[in-house]
Protein backbone atom coordinates (compact mmCIF):
# COMPACT_ATOMS: atom_id res chain seq x y z
CA UNK A 1 0.00 0.00 0.00
CA UNK A 2 3.16 2.42 0.81
CA UNK A 3 4.71 1.82 -2.52
CA UNK A 4 1.28 2.26 -4.16
CA UNK A 5 0.48 5.19 -2.77
CA UNK A 6 4.35 6.61 -3.18
CA UNK A 7 4.12 5.19 -6.48
CA UNK A 8 0.71 7.58 -7.22
CA UNK A 9 2.51 10.22 -5.46
CA UNK A 10 5.69 10.09 -7.93
CA UNK A 11 2.83 10.06 -10.95
CA UNK A 12 1.33 12.82 -10.05
CA UNK A 13 3.88 15.17 -9.22
CA UNK A 14 5.63 13.70 -13.05
CA UNK A 15 2.40 14.82 -14.63
CA UNK A 16 2.45 18.02 -12.57
CA UNK A 17 5.87 18.51 -13.97
CA UNK A 18 4.99 17.54 -17.53
CA UNK A 19 1.61 19.64 -17.88
CA UNK A 20 4.17 22.83 -16.53
CA UNK A 21 6.26 22.03 -19.64
CA UNK A 22 3.72 21.91 -21.24
CA UNK A 23 2.14 25.33 -20.76
CA UNK A 24 5.60 26.67 -20.58
CA UNK A 25 6.39 25.43 -24.47
CA UNK A 26 2.38 26.85 -25.26
CA UNK A 27 3.52 30.22 -23.11
CA UNK A 28 6.63 30.07 -25.37
CA UNK A 29 4.67 29.84 -28.30
CA UNK A 30 1.76 32.40 -27.76
CA UNK A 31 4.51 34.88 -26.66
CA UNK A 32 6.41 34.17 -30.65
CA UNK A 33 2.90 34.72 -32.35
CA UNK A 34 2.38 37.81 -29.85
CA UNK A 35 5.46 39.08 -31.13
CA UNK A 36 4.46 38.15 -34.96
CA UNK A 37 1.74 40.14 -34.63
CA UNK A 38 3.04 42.53 -33.39
CA UNK A 39 5.74 42.89 -35.62
CA UNK A 40 2.73 42.66 -38.45
CA UNK A 41 0.37 45.47 -37.07
CA UNK A 42 3.54 47.58 -36.94
CA UNK A 43 4.38 46.99 -40.48
CA UNK A 44 0.80 47.51 -41.50
CA UNK A 45 0.73 50.67 -39.75
CA UNK A 46 3.72 51.96 -41.70
CA UNK A 47 2.50 50.55 -44.88
CA UNK A 48 -0.76 52.39 -44.62
CA UNK A 49 1.11 55.83 -42.89
CA UNK A 50 3.29 55.38 -46.23
CA UNK A 51 0.16 55.43 -48.57
CA UNK A 52 -1.15 58.17 -47.23
CA UNK A 53 2.55 59.95 -47.21
CA UNK A 54 1.74 59.15 -51.05
CA UNK A 55 -1.39 60.02 -51.59
CA UNK A 56 -0.71 63.36 -49.58
CA UNK A 57 2.31 64.20 -51.44
CA UNK A 58 0.58 63.47 -54.98
CA UNK A 59 -2.64 65.38 -53.95
CA UNK A 60 0.06 68.19 -52.60
CA UNK A 61 2.56 68.46 -55.50
CA UNK A 62 -0.64 68.80 -57.89
CA UNK A 63 -1.56 71.85 -56.56
CA UNK A 64 1.24 74.00 -57.96
CA UNK A 65 0.71 73.17 -61.31
CA UNK A 66 -3.35 73.05 -61.18
CA UNK A 67 -2.53 76.68 -59.80
CA UNK A 68 -0.51 77.49 -63.09
CA UNK A 69 -2.67 76.47 -65.01
CA UNK A 70 -5.35 78.65 -63.39
CA UNK A 71 -2.90 81.35 -63.25
CA UNK A 72 -2.14 80.96 -67.27
CA UNK A 73 -5.84 80.56 -67.99
CA UNK A 74 -6.65 83.73 -66.03
CA UNK A 75 -4.37 85.78 -68.26
CA UNK A 76 -5.71 84.45 -71.53
CA UNK A 77 -9.47 85.15 -70.57
CA UNK A 78 -8.28 88.74 -69.72
CA UNK A 79 -6.40 89.38 -72.77
CA UNK A 80 -8.97 87.53 -75.02
CA UNK A 81 -11.34 89.58 -76.73
CA UNK A 82 -12.98 86.65 -79.45
CA UNK A 83 -16.05 85.21 -77.01
CA UNK A 84 -15.92 81.82 -78.35
CA UNK A 85 -12.18 81.51 -77.32
CA UNK A 86 -13.34 83.26 -73.90
CA UNK A 87 -15.84 80.59 -73.15
CA UNK A 88 -13.37 77.91 -74.31
CA UNK A 89 -10.65 79.41 -71.42
CA UNK A 90 -13.31 79.54 -68.69
CA UNK A 91 -13.46 75.88 -69.44
CA UNK A 92 -9.89 75.52 -68.86
CA UNK A 93 -10.65 77.51 -65.82
CA UNK A 94 -13.66 75.40 -63.87
CA UNK A 95 -12.03 72.69 -64.74
CA UNK A 96 -8.45 73.73 -62.91
CA UNK A 97 -10.76 75.39 -59.93
CA UNK A 98 -12.35 71.79 -59.66
CA UNK A 99 -9.20 69.84 -59.66
CA UNK A 100 -7.86 71.80 -57.02
CA UNK A 101 -11.17 71.07 -54.37
CA UNK A 102 -10.32 67.82 -55.44
CA UNK A 103 -6.75 67.65 -54.41
CA UNK A 104 -7.60 69.88 -51.29
CA UNK A 105 -10.39 67.29 -50.83
CA UNK A 106 -8.06 64.58 -50.51
CA UNK A 107 -5.40 66.57 -48.30
CA UNK A 108 -8.25 66.90 -45.55
CA UNK A 109 -9.34 63.90 -45.65
CA UNK A 110 -5.79 62.89 -44.71
CA UNK A 111 -5.42 63.74 -41.37
CA UNK A 112 -3.33 62.20 -38.07
CA UNK A 113 -6.35 59.13 -38.21
CA UNK A 114 -6.55 58.70 -41.96
CA UNK A 115 -10.09 60.20 -42.30
CA UNK A 116 -9.94 63.49 -39.99
CA UNK A 117 -11.65 66.50 -41.71
CA UNK A 118 -13.49 69.14 -40.65
CA UNK A 119 -16.08 71.38 -42.63
CA UNK A 120 -16.21 74.85 -43.42
CA UNK A 121 -19.91 75.59 -43.11
CA UNK A 122 -20.57 78.88 -46.08
CA UNK A 123 -23.71 80.48 -47.72
CA UNK A 124 -24.26 79.76 -51.26
CA UNK A 125 -27.69 79.93 -53.36
CA UNK A 126 -28.67 76.26 -54.63
CA UNK A 127 -28.96 77.64 -58.27
CA UNK A 128 -25.06 78.96 -58.31
CA UNK A 129 -24.04 75.31 -56.28
CA UNK A 130 -25.80 73.41 -59.55
CA UNK A 131 -24.80 75.96 -62.18
CA UNK A 132 -21.24 75.84 -60.95
CA UNK A 133 -20.89 72.00 -61.75
CA UNK A 134 -23.01 72.01 -64.60
CA UNK A 135 -20.90 74.45 -66.20
CA UNK A 136 -17.69 73.16 -65.45
CA UNK A 137 -18.57 69.44 -66.59
CA UNK A 138 -20.75 71.24 -69.77
CA UNK A 139 -18.63 70.27 -71.86
CA UNK A 140 -18.01 66.37 -71.37
CA UNK A 141 -21.78 66.30 -71.82
CA UNK A 142 -21.49 68.02 -75.13
CA UNK A 143 -18.88 65.35 -75.92
CA UNK A 144 -21.08 62.72 -75.85
CA UNK A 145 -24.17 64.74 -77.11
CA UNK A 146 -26.00 64.19 -73.88
CA UNK A 147 -28.31 67.32 -72.44
CA UNK A 148 -28.70 68.39 -69.26
CA UNK A 149 -31.41 69.70 -67.85
CA UNK A 150 -31.74 71.71 -63.85
CA UNK A 151 -35.39 72.13 -62.24
CA UNK A 152 -35.22 73.88 -58.72
CA UNK A 153 -38.01 74.61 -57.00
CA UNK A 154 -36.72 77.77 -54.89
CA UNK A 155 -33.18 78.85 -55.17
CA UNK A 156 -33.00 79.62 -50.85
CA UNK A 157 -29.39 79.95 -49.42
CA UNK A 158 -27.97 76.39 -48.13
CA UNK A 159 -25.34 77.05 -45.42
CA UNK A 160 -23.02 73.59 -46.10
CA UNK A 161 -19.49 73.30 -46.48
CA UNK A 162 -19.27 74.36 -50.26
CA UNK A 163 -16.23 73.04 -52.28
CA UNK A 164 -17.41 69.03 -50.80
CA UNK A 165 -20.82 69.22 -51.63
CA UNK A 166 -19.80 70.67 -54.92
CA UNK A 167 -17.38 67.64 -55.09
CA UNK A 168 -20.43 65.51 -54.60
CA UNK A 169 -22.50 67.02 -57.25
CA UNK A 170 -19.43 67.10 -59.51
CA UNK A 171 -19.04 62.99 -58.56
CA UNK A 172 -22.77 62.25 -59.45
CA UNK A 173 -22.82 64.49 -62.77
CA UNK A 174 -19.36 63.24 -64.04
CA UNK A 175 -20.58 59.27 -63.63
CA UNK A 176 -24.06 60.37 -64.96
CA UNK A 177 -22.59 61.33 -68.12
CA UNK A 178 -20.35 58.35 -67.86
CA UNK A 179 -22.87 55.94 -67.97
CA UNK A 180 -25.23 57.44 -70.38
CA UNK A 181 -24.81 56.69 -73.75
CA UNK A 182 -24.47 59.47 -76.60
CA UNK A 183 -27.43 61.15 -77.19
CA UNK A 184 -29.05 60.42 -73.84
CA UNK A 185 -30.56 62.61 -71.22
CA UNK A 186 -29.77 64.19 -67.22
CA UNK A 187 -32.40 65.59 -65.27
CA UNK A 188 -31.51 67.74 -61.69
CA UNK A 189 -34.48 67.79 -59.81
CA UNK A 190 -33.89 69.56 -56.65
CA UNK A 191 -35.56 71.26 -53.41
CA UNK A 192 -34.89 73.36 -51.30
CA UNK A 193 -36.89 72.79 -48.23
CA UNK A 194 -37.22 74.46 -44.82
CA UNK A 195 -34.24 71.75 -43.37
CA UNK A 196 -32.95 70.25 -46.02
CA UNK A 197 -31.90 70.07 -49.44
CA UNK A 198 -32.69 67.36 -51.56
CA UNK A 199 -31.65 66.39 -55.11
CA UNK A 200 -31.32 63.99 -57.66
CA UNK A 201 -29.59 63.04 -60.54
CA UNK A 202 -31.34 61.12 -62.95
CA UNK A 203 -29.68 59.38 -66.16
CA UNK A 204 -30.89 57.84 -69.45
CA UNK A 205 -27.91 55.71 -69.00
CA UNK A 206 -26.96 51.64 -68.53
CA UNK A 207 -28.66 51.79 -65.01
CA UNK A 208 -27.60 50.20 -61.87
CA UNK A 209 -27.88 45.95 -60.73
CA UNK A 210 -30.19 46.12 -57.73
CA UNK A 211 -28.08 44.17 -55.66
CA UNK A 212 -25.34 46.93 -55.98
CA UNK A 213 -26.61 49.41 -54.44
CA UNK A 214 -25.11 49.71 -51.26
CA UNK A 215 -21.88 48.05 -52.16
CA UNK A 216 -21.06 51.20 -55.21
CA UNK A 217 -20.52 53.36 -52.13
CA UNK A 218 -17.96 51.68 -50.64
CA UNK A 219 -14.67 52.30 -50.96
CA UNK A 220 -14.13 48.03 -51.37
CA UNK A 221 -16.55 45.28 -52.86
CA UNK A 222 -16.72 46.52 -56.02
CA UNK A 223 -16.19 46.01 -59.65
CA UNK A 224 -15.47 49.81 -61.10
CA UNK A 225 -17.02 49.93 -65.34
CA UNK A 226 -15.25 51.77 -67.57
CA UNK A 227 -17.94 54.37 -69.37
CA UNK A 228 -19.97 53.98 -71.89
CA UNK A 229 -17.61 55.67 -74.64
CA UNK A 230 -14.60 53.71 -72.90
CA UNK A 231 -14.21 56.78 -69.73
CA UNK A 232 -11.85 55.68 -67.30
CA UNK A 233 -13.36 54.66 -63.80
CA UNK A 234 -11.50 54.35 -60.59
CA UNK A 235 -14.04 53.54 -58.30
CA UNK A 236 -13.38 56.26 -55.48
CA UNK A 237 -16.17 58.79 -56.61
CA UNK A 238 -19.52 57.53 -54.75
CA UNK A 239 -17.17 56.83 -51.66
CA UNK A 240 -15.94 60.50 -52.15
CA UNK A 241 -19.68 61.37 -52.63
CA UNK A 242 -21.02 59.13 -48.99
CA UNK A 243 -18.38 60.31 -47.46
CA UNK A 244 -18.81 64.04 -47.49
CA UNK A 245 -22.82 64.02 -47.67
CA UNK A 246 -22.17 61.76 -44.16
CA UNK A 247 -20.07 64.48 -42.93
CA UNK A 248 -23.27 66.79 -42.94
CA UNK A 249 -25.26 64.68 -41.73
CA UNK A 250 -26.62 63.84 -44.83
CA UNK A 251 -28.33 60.48 -47.15
CA UNK A 252 -27.13 59.44 -50.20
CA UNK A 253 -28.49 56.64 -52.46
CA UNK A 254 -29.74 55.42 -55.81
CA UNK A 255 -32.40 53.80 -57.03
CA UNK A 256 -33.44 52.61 -60.76
CA UNK A 257 -34.90 55.12 -62.91
CA UNK A 258 -38.66 54.42 -63.98
CA UNK A 259 -38.29 54.30 -67.60
CA UNK A 260 -34.49 53.22 -67.95
CA UNK A 261 -30.74 54.33 -66.39
CA UNK A 262 -30.07 55.62 -62.66
CA UNK A 263 -31.81 57.69 -60.34
CA UNK A 264 -28.64 59.02 -57.82
CA UNK A 265 -29.76 61.11 -54.74
CA UNK A 266 -28.91 62.90 -51.71
CA UNK A 267 -30.33 64.76 -49.07
CA UNK A 268 -28.37 67.47 -46.46
CA UNK A 269 -29.65 69.44 -43.32
CA UNK A 270 -29.10 72.93 -44.49
CA UNK A 271 -28.93 74.39 -41.06
CA UNK A 272 -31.59 77.39 -42.44
CA UNK A 273 -33.72 79.17 -40.06
CA UNK A 274 -37.61 79.82 -40.93
CA UNK A 275 -37.46 83.87 -42.29
P1 LIG B 1 -15.81 56.09 -60.62
O1 LIG B 1 -15.38 57.39 -59.98
O2 LIG B 1 -14.70 55.29 -61.07
O3 LIG B 1 -16.92 56.23 -61.62
P2 LIG B 1 -17.72 55.53 -58.62
O4 LIG B 1 -17.43 55.17 -57.20
O5 LIG B 1 -18.20 56.90 -58.88
O6 LIG B 1 -16.41 55.22 -59.44
O7 LIG B 1 -18.76 54.49 -59.21
C1 LIG B 1 -18.63 53.12 -58.90
C2 LIG B 1 -19.37 52.27 -59.88
O8 LIG B 1 -20.77 52.55 -59.79
C3 LIG B 1 -19.02 52.55 -61.34
O9 LIG B 1 -17.89 51.82 -61.74
C4 LIG B 1 -20.29 52.10 -62.06
O10 LIG B 1 -20.27 50.70 -62.22
C5 LIG B 1 -21.39 52.44 -61.07
N1 LIG B 1 -22.07 53.73 -61.37
C6 LIG B 1 -21.85 54.93 -60.79
N2 LIG B 1 -22.67 55.87 -61.29
C7 LIG B 1 -23.46 55.27 -62.21
C8 LIG B 1 -24.53 55.69 -63.07
N3 LIG B 1 -24.97 56.95 -63.07
N4 LIG B 1 -25.11 54.76 -63.88
C9 LIG B 1 -24.69 53.46 -63.88
N5 LIG B 1 -23.67 53.00 -63.10
C10 LIG B 1 -23.07 53.88 -62.27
Amino acid sequence: LILMSSLYRHNKAFNAFKNNLELEKSNEYLGKANDELYSAHNDLIKIYKLKDDLVAMLSHDLRSPFTAIKGYADILYNLEKDKNKKKYINHIRASTIHQLEYVDGMLDMLGEDGMNFQLNYEKISASELISRSVKGLDVLAKNKNITIMVFLNNDNELSIDIPKIHQVINNLIANAIKYTNKGGKITINAEVREHDFEIHFIDSGIGIDEKNTEAIFEKQEKEAHNGTDGEKSSGLGLWIAKTFVKAHKGTIGVKPNENKGSDFWFIIPVGRKKA
